[in-house]
């Protein structure tokens, strides 16, 4: 079934023809490594299996398995339904139903909810969010606080700050450069006054992002790093670096090992995807860049920002999106909202597209679009 649902001959002969499809004065480059995931791939292959297994009972999403609207509601139409943040909805389970939790996990407050409920839980948490959780629950038993590069909105970073707590520590999350300079500051500076209005300033700033009761001076003494697995892989490297050097001008170096910890918890298939965008992009002459995959997908966003650094790039959900040859829909890269562009694909010849896929995309979606991006190119009978 999910050769059926996801699987595309095209793609696979475009991989087979070094990563390049040919069609008039079209050409499409693929980035050598995109698509689903081994996280996302079990995830799914899991809840396609849950369903046939449990044919008799009701069979429940703690929300979407990951973030690509087909894949979900292609789940939805097998009658799995979608808890979401409906409170009511968990205190109506029952020992007969049947629970998926994602490939980004869920928080311990909510396995625990779930857990008293009696029913059957089916795993589907990936390996590599596991070992973010190992390194988080070793730096709170050590009394470091776990500072996550990461989106405090999204699930994945939820559940791996609530290991902490659960493990008695506690985190901050830290989205990017410019958050992560004013953690360093912090460091830095070392202020403790409960009066300091740089302190409430932090506070006020962090407040949502942090632990219950965190208080800068004092929790910002012993720290150890983690992230989200989808963020920009170059970025977390980079604020690994700057909080380091923050620890060491503060510590010193004899004093590192009691202040400052970090474990490599990069995935491999996110790296492997930006990698790949890169490469591409040196190697390839592409006038643009199309990158296919859910708005919500942190991933897939990230892919963007990569591409948009050097060519003008489409962020699209999905092959509708590609309305004609002269209209687009698509999300520009920082913002909140899908626009409409036009005119869109160059009209001179030839033109070379570059292309890649969110970890969340199935291969289906990315053989429309190439599919579509031939017949627009196509000369006018
Ligand atoms: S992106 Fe990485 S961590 Fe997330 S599901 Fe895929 S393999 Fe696992």
């Amino acid at each position: 079934m999910l050769a059926e649902n996801y699987h595309s001959a095209l793609v696979d002969q475009i991989k087979t023809d070094d990563f390049t499809f040919r069609s008039g004065r079209l050409t499409v480059h693929l980035a050598r490594e995109f698509g689903f995931c081994y996280g996302v791939d079990r995830a799914v292959d899991y809840a396609y299996q849950t369903r046939e297994r449990f044919p008799d009972r009701r069979v429940f999403l703690t929300g979407e398995i990951i973030h690509n609207p087909h894949v979900n509601e292609k789940l939805r139409a097998m009658g799995i339904e979608f808890i979401g943040h409906d409170e009511d909805a968990v205190s109506a389970l029952g020992k007969d139903d049947v629970v998926i939790l994602p490939a980004f996990g869920v928080t311990v407050g909510m396995l625990e909810r779930l857990d008293k409920r009696g029913c059957t839980l089916i795993d589907t948490t990936c390996g590599s969010v596991l070992n973010v959780w190992k390194n988080v629950r070793r730096y709170a038993e050590g009394g470091y606080t776990s500072v996550i590069h990461g989106k405090v909105w999204h699930e994945e970073t939820q559940a791996t700050a609530s290991q902490a707590v659960a493990y008695g520590g506690r985190y901050l999350v830290v989205l990017n450069r410019q958050e992560a300079s004013r953690v360093c500051e912090v460091i830095q500076h070392a202020f403790t006054g409960a009066d300091d209005a740089a302190r409430d300033a932090f506070v006020e700033k962090f407040g949502g992002a942090a632990s219950p009761g965190f208080e800068p001076g004092r929790d910002l003494q012993r720290i150890g790093l983690a992230n989200q697995t989808t963020m920009l892989m170059s970025e977390s490297l980079e604020i690994g670096e700057m909080l380091k050097a923050a620890m060491l001008e503060r510590y010193g170096a004899s004093e590192m090992e009691s202040h400052f910890q970090a474990f490599d918890t990069i995935c491999s298939a996110t790296q492997d995807r930006q990698d790949a965008v890169v490469a591409l992009l040196r190697e390839r002459p592409v006038d643009l860049m199309i990158v296919i995959g859910g708005y919500n997908s942190s991933n897939t966003c990230n892919l963007a920002r990569i591409c948009a650094q050097s060519r003008p790039t489409f962020h699209i959900a999905d092959p509708d999106c590609l309305v004609s040859a002269a209209e687009i829909r698509h999300r520009p890269v920082g913002a909140k909202a899908e626009v409409q562009t036009t005119p869109w694909l160059p009209t001179g010849e030839p033109l070379t597209i570059g292309l890649t896929s969110g970890a969340s995309t199935p291969d289906n979606l990315v053989g429309a679009v190439v599919a579509k991006l031939a017949d627009f190119a196509r000369p006018p009978a």
